[in-house]
């Protein structure tokens, strides 16, 4: 079908990016399950090692399957192009890679995914790459932790553990100023909850682990280019303005304009780390995608459900969820993310961490699992498993305190969920 920009989220979590077989009329997008596409002739396979034409080389670069996934993402973001890789953490070194340099920083927000900080805090030092993480509520300080060396702004729309959403727009603007881009991680949010782009984000960053594909079957990530950023404006993006050596001295910003992130991120970025995706993780997610919109409405309505009846609990302490009126960030939620603040919230037990454990133990619907975003209703108790190596006081600041239990809703019956959590609260009070 042709994308026109007059097509709603719900047709084009469908159609988008995929037209039927042109050698079988396979209605559904096939799995390229191969490795290598027979060339025309030689002139064919020279204009296409050239990036004078655009087509499938090999797989670590580009499969028809993949592609598809590719188009569908970035059209329902907003964005120009988008390039698929292995995991959501593939994608944000896919990210950072044409920006960043040895010596270079990313100022990140403190609300991230815990292995983002670990990947930020630890791991990219190994490439001479560093993070500043910074209080994104703190606008001065997010301005003041930018320096000559600052090469990206980095920040989930819907947080992890849940509870909190960026001032997409403020933040989006104070990296405007800075000649920066904004990288906007959206797993939590999904482009039907939130645009980051639309709010002023230069690229986004997907775990396809999550929400997107939605069954808990494969990992997989995605990185969505706006095509908005000028690469050229300044000298602090030399893998896009200037001569690329590992491409014979080919310029990407020049050469493919708005196009240039997203060809480097292939040209270059696949074919020389290798976090491609594979064909049938792409048909898994380009599966579930096909009804993103029917899940996160439900997952919402039962997150709403579910916040408000444990908010109302007396064996419960508090509750951190966006969409709840009581929660300090319920007042964004009309502005970034208007069809909802997600699934993903924590809540305290009272009674500690033995009850919290307790807790864990006696759900029988929600799985105890480290993930999130499945149809399944999952539950983590961070303290004793995700965040059992950090101090109380580290613990805390991450919204990991011992008495915190963190919910990723399903779109089973709430009020099955609310027995099971009921059931669950009595045991771990006894
Ligand atoms: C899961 C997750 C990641 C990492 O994705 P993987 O697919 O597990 O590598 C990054 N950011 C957020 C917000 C996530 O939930």
């Amino acid at each position: 079908m042709t994308d026109g920009p007059s097509y709603g989220f719900d047709t084009l979590q469908i159609h988008a990016g995929a037209r039927p077989d042109p050698a079988t009329g396979a209605r559904q997008t096939p799995i390229y399950q191969t490795t290598a596409y027979v060339f025309r002739d030689a002139e064919h396979a020279a204009a296409l090692f050239n990036l004078q034409e655009v087509g499938f080389i090999y797989s670590r670069l580009t499969n028809p399957t993949v592609a598809v996934l590719q188009e569908r993402i970035a059209t329902l973001e907003g964005g120009v192009g988008a390039v698929c890789c292995s995991s959501g953490h593939a994608a944000q070194i896919m990210a950072l890679f044409p920006l960043m340099g040895p010596g270079r920083n990313v100022v990140a927000s403190t609300r991230l995914y815990g292995g983002t900080v670990t990947q930020f805090s630890q791991t990219i030092k190994r490439f001479g790459w560093s993070a500043k993480f910074v209080d994104f509520d703190d606008l001065d300080a997010v301005r003041s932790a930018i320096d000559e060396d600052t090469r990206a702004v980095f920040c989930e729309a819907i947080a992890n553990p849940g509870g909190y959403i960026t001032d997409v727009p403020a933040i989006a603007a104070i990296a405007d100023d800075a000649g920066l881009p904004l990288i906007v991680d959206n797993t939590s949010a999904t482009p039907y909850l939130c645009r980051p782009i639309e709010l002023g984000a230069t690229l986004v960053v997907h775990s396809t682990t999550k929400y997107l594909t939605g069954n808990g079957t494969v990992t997989g990530g995605c990185v969505v280019d706006s095509g908005k950023f000028n690469w050229s404006a300044s000298d602090k993006f030399p893998s896009l303005s200037a001569p690329e050596p590992a491409y014979h001295g080919l310029k990407f910003h020049e050469t493919f304009g708005p196009l240039a992130y997203t060809f480097h991120g292939i040209a270059i970025g696949l074919r020389d780390l290798g976090m491609t995706m594979n064909p049938q993780a792409a048909h898994y997610t380009l599966m579930g995608i096909e009804t993103l919109s029917l899940r996160m409405e439900r997952h919402v309505e039962n997150a709403v459900k579910i916040a408000t009846w444990l908010e109302n609990d007396p064996r419960v302490e508090y509750v951190t969820y966006a969409g709840l009126p009581s929660s300090p960030y319920h007042g964004r939620v009309e502005s970034i993310c208007p069809r909802g603040a997600g699934a993903l919230f924590t809540f305290a037990v009272k009674g500690g961490y033995e009850a919290c454990v307790k807790l864990v133990d006696s759900l029988e619907i929600f799985s105890h699992v480290a993930n999130l975003g499945d149809t399944r209703s999952l539950v983590i108790h961070s303290a004793s498993t995700t965040h059992r190596q950090l101090t109380p006081e580290q613990q805390e600041a991450a919204g990991a305190a011992p008495n915190v239990v963190r919910l990723s809703i399903g779109i089973e019956d709430a009020d099955d969920l609310i027995a099971d959590l009921d059931r669950a609260l009595s045991a771990a009070a006894r």
